[in-house]
């Protein structure tokens, strides 16, 4: 039996391990990728900090939900529908693919993923961070041509996701408007972009940290604000005391949250993206009058395409650093630490 290296969850409250595993094989419908490239999200360290012990996730498990590789082999009944040796992406919440949600793309939201245990990769079975890995339909692949893996994989949640929640505020983004984005960090950055190209608004980009603001200067954003409780005023100035029309949190801890509900506008849309712990108290006087509260989830697989084409126009340019698969725990401790800037990606 062949084996690959694989950086594995092991025990929830842990760092992973680099370990030697079996090399998988496609089961009937399953494709088989040599994985190119994945991505770090921080997603992962709310899973390795508790989300695996809360979720039952089987252990071990290896990590990775921003996964890029090329076809090498298809189990029975998929042959047909793969071209082998074609670079591709991987959609990343899958669904049952019957119910009504999944029947518009939006597998993020499928009706029975839950019930049916059916969870993406790196997040419930095994992900991309390893040699090879599994897809369980052909669906899920992306086609990328000649896109650098690299810098592409991102793109599967670091530019999906923001551009799924961007989706529903867009209109609100006219060229009177101010776009709030916090966390300038994988989606952060990518959200910039996104909002800068795709909307004529002004974009206010709060972070803790000073090099993660000097990112969001370069990928376009209109002003760089640190992310304190004096971020109130100044932004409320910028904003002429209205507020922001969108608000974008990439962070989700209560500090954000709580500058948050400050810096929406009265009509506003206030997404939490960030999964950081912090609850939003809604309620009449407790958010901005007729303000909409959207906790977004990833995105469909037609925006997974999307973001493809903008990211092949170079609309889109994700910040990388680049690691080896036997480098992958030091850069989770690096993305754990706040050190990262841009997307932290594993070429193994
Ligand atoms: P990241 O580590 O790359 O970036 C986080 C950034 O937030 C860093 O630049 C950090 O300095 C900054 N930050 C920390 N505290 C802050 C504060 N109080 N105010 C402003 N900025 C602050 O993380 P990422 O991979 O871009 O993920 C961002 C968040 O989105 C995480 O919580 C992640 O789990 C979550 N996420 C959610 C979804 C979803 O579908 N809802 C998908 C992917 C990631
Ligand atoms: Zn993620």
């Amino acid at each position: 039996m062949s084996t690959m290296k694989a950086i594995q969850l092991v025990s929830p409250g842990q760092w992973p391990q680099l370990r030697e595993v079996p090399v998988p094989r496609p089961g009937p419908g399953q494709v088989l990728l040599k994985v190119t490239a994945a991505g770090l999200c921080h997603s992962d360290i709310a899973v390795m900090e508790s989300y695996a012990e809360e979720l039952g996730y089987p252990l071990p498990m290896t990590l990775g939900h921003e996964c890029a590789g090329i076809v090498i082999d298809a189990g029975e009944g998929v042959k047909h529908l793969v071209t082998m040796g074609e670079p591709v992406l991987v959609y990343g919440p899958w669904g049952c693919g019957r119910c009504r949600q999944c029947a518009e793309g939006y597998e993020n939201y499928c009706y029975n993923a839950a019930e049916r245990n059916i969870t993406p990769p790196g997040l419930g079975h095994d992900g991309g961070a390893a040699e090879y890995m599994l897809v369980d339909r052909a669906r899920y692949l992306v086609p990328i041509q000649d896109l650098d893996p690299v810098k592409a994989v991102p793109l599967t949640d670091a530019a999906l996701t923001p551009y799924h929640a961007l989706q529903h505020s867009r209109s609100k983004l006219d060229a009177n408007s101010y776009a709030v984005v916090f966390g300038i960090g994988g989606l952060g950055h990518t959200a910039i972009q996104l909002i800068k190209h795709l909307t004529p608004a002004q974009v206010i980009a709060l972070d803790v940290s000073e090099r993660h603001l000097e990112l969001a200067r370069q990928v376009g954003a209109d002003y760089a604000v640190k992310s304190d409780d004096a971020a109130v005023e100044l932004v409320q100035d910028l904003t002429h005391g209205l507020g922001a029309e969108v608000v974008f949190d990439f962070v989700g801890v209560q500090a954000s949250i709580d500058l948050g509900a400050k810096l929406t506008k009265v009509r506003g849309d206030w997404n939490i993206v960030g999964i950081g712990g912090g609850k939003a108290t809604v309620g009449f006087g407790a958010v901005p009058y007729e303000c909409n509260v959207f906790a977004p989830y990833w995105g469909t697989r037609g925006d997974l395409y999307d973001v493809v084409a903008l990211a092949r126009r170079g609309v889109i340019e994700i910040h990388t650093e680049d690691y080896r698969l036997d480098q992958g725990v030091d850069a989770y401790k690096r993305l754990h630490s706040g050190e990262v800037i841009g997307r932290a990606v594993l070429r193994p």
